[in-house]
């Protein structure tokens, strides 16, 4: 594996790969990597030649009052998990490399970066967006692969990629990897090892509880009903506060206020000890009213 942290370097081992014919995987990362990010990793690996995972915790996406300092970085240990998963390249640029002096440039994603992440972190998905275009110019991969846990962030860079006619990755081969989860079902994430034992144990709350309104909903029960007993079980079990538990369209992320004949996500941000946590469930579409005469 070859860990790369200049630009001209990058494009030139990038050329050298592709000048057989050879296809590439990027999967993007702030590093703290996880089993959740391997199987990111082993995902790409299986629809390409080479895998290219960057390490870049983007200021950009990180608000004033964020955790951008305390965010973990290892890139020693990062480095030696993805050499033995057989990456090629580790693509670990500087600020400064990837924010030049007078840099000025801003994608905005409108409509599906909105609601929910978007109204709770304020041009969170702007940088993301922004990153997530150069981090495709910079490697002009074939397939990029994204983690369902962060659903907002999928279909928002799924949308940039159409609206933007990108080829590099084309929106079809941006890849979503269904979400990897500890035992007790909490979601994996870099900012689990923020939390308390005694955190720990009650963000197993998160996953179970949403388990729950997923049911209510799939069966028919009214969904806001189902959102605030939600919300409500969390701030019970210790929850410090809920930014969102929200039912949405899957592509569009339009809240729904109740089920429709589309996919739809349900997806919760909560906080606990100072720790912010987000999740998202597949919710399966109401059945149509022709399925449901036929039935
Ligand atoms: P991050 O380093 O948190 O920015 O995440 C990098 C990529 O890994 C994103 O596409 C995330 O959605 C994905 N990811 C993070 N946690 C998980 C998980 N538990 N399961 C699957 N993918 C994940």
């Amino acid at each position: 594996m070859q860990t790369i942290n200049r630009l001209d370097m990058l494009r030139n081992s990038v050329a050298a790969l592709r000048s057989d014919g050879s296809t590439m995987a990027l999967v993007p990362t702030m590093g703290a990597l996880h089993e959740g990010h391997l199987a990111l990793v082993r995902a790409a690996r299986q629809r390409a030649d080479h895998v290219c995972v960057s390490i870049f915790v983007n200021p950009t996406q990180f608000g004033p009052n964020e955790d951008l300092d305390a965010y973990p970085r290892q890139l020693e240990t990062d480095s030696a998990m993805l050499e033995a998963e057989g990456v090629t390249l580790l693509w670990a640029p500087a600020v400064d490399e990837m924010y030049p002096d007078g840099f000025a440039t801003s994608i905005a994603v409108a409509g599906v970066s909105a609601n929910f992440c978007g109204a709770s972190r304020p041009g969170h998905f702007d940088g993301v967006a922004t990153v997530v275009c150069k981090l495709f110019n910079q490697v002009r991969p074939d397939v990029a692969c994204f983690g369902e846990k962060d659903w907002q962030q999928l279909a928002v860079i799924r949308r940039m990629a159409r609206d933007l006619d990108l080829n590099f990755p084309h929106a079809d081969q941006i890849a979503g990897i269904p979400t990897m989860r500890e035992a007790d079902g909490l979601a994996m994430s870099s900012r689990n090892r923020y939390l308390s034992v005694q955190d720990r144990e009650t963000a197993a709350i998160l996953p179970s509880a949403m388990r729950n309104a997923k049911d209510r909903i799939e069966a028919g029960h009214d969904v806001s009903a189902a959102l605030a007993e939600l919300e409500q079980t969390l701030i019970a079990a210790g929850f410090g506060g809920v930014d969102y538990a929200g039912l949405a369209d899957a592509d569009s992320l339009a809240p729904l206020r109740m089920l429709a004949n589309e996919p739809a996500r349900l997806l919760v941000a909560a906080r606990i000890g100072g720790t912010r946590l987000i999740d998202n469930l597949a919710i399966r579409a109401a059945p149509s009213a022709d399925a449901a005469t036929n039935g």
